[in-house]
């Protein structure tokens, strides 16, 4: 697959110990298959951040710069190639992703990925979670045993 900002091949990595991910050289934007974000989200119990910004030698960045790096405008889907839709991730995360509305997956660009764990991190352990994240949670349980 190339990446849909600059067209660099992307690069199969592992992210996690289990979820592989296609990492942009060029960018550090990063394409998720249909479920793969949802897996980082559960499964993710510690901080990954650092650890990923070392390995990408760049430092993570900060909402406000996400929020411009979304003006950016409309990218296409990787894997098929029609138009991605951008979606606030979540309830309520502010994050706004690249999402391929055929259900390929995800497209992340530089720093969500390490929005998003933090935005998972401060759900996590919250007791007035909206239904979606308790039905996580409870997945979770059951996948632990
Ligand atoms: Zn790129
Ligand atoms: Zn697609």
């Amino acid at each position: 697959m190339k990446c849909p900002r600059d067209g660099a091949a992307l690069e199969a990595q592992k992210y996690e110990s289990n979820i592989e991910v296609d990492v942009c050289t060029v960018c550090h934007g990063m394409w998720l298959d249909k479920g793969e974000l949802e897996a980082i989200e559960a499964s993710s119990e510690h901080d990954y951040t650092a650890e990923l910004a070392k390995d990408q030698g760049v430092a993570p960045k900060k909402l406000a710069d996400l929020q411009a790096q979304d003006k950016r405008g409309p990218i296409d889907c990787p894997k098929c190639g029609k138009a991605m839709e951008t979606r606030e991730y979540g309830y309520a995360s502010r994050i706004h992703i690249d999402t391929c509305i055929h259900g390929c997956g995800v497209w992340l660009d530089h720093g969500e990925i390490q929005a998003l764990e933090k935005f998972f991190d401060s759900n996590r352990g919250n007791r007035t979670l909206p239904l979606r994240w308790r039905l996580w949670a409870s997945v979770l349980s059951v996948l632990k045993r």
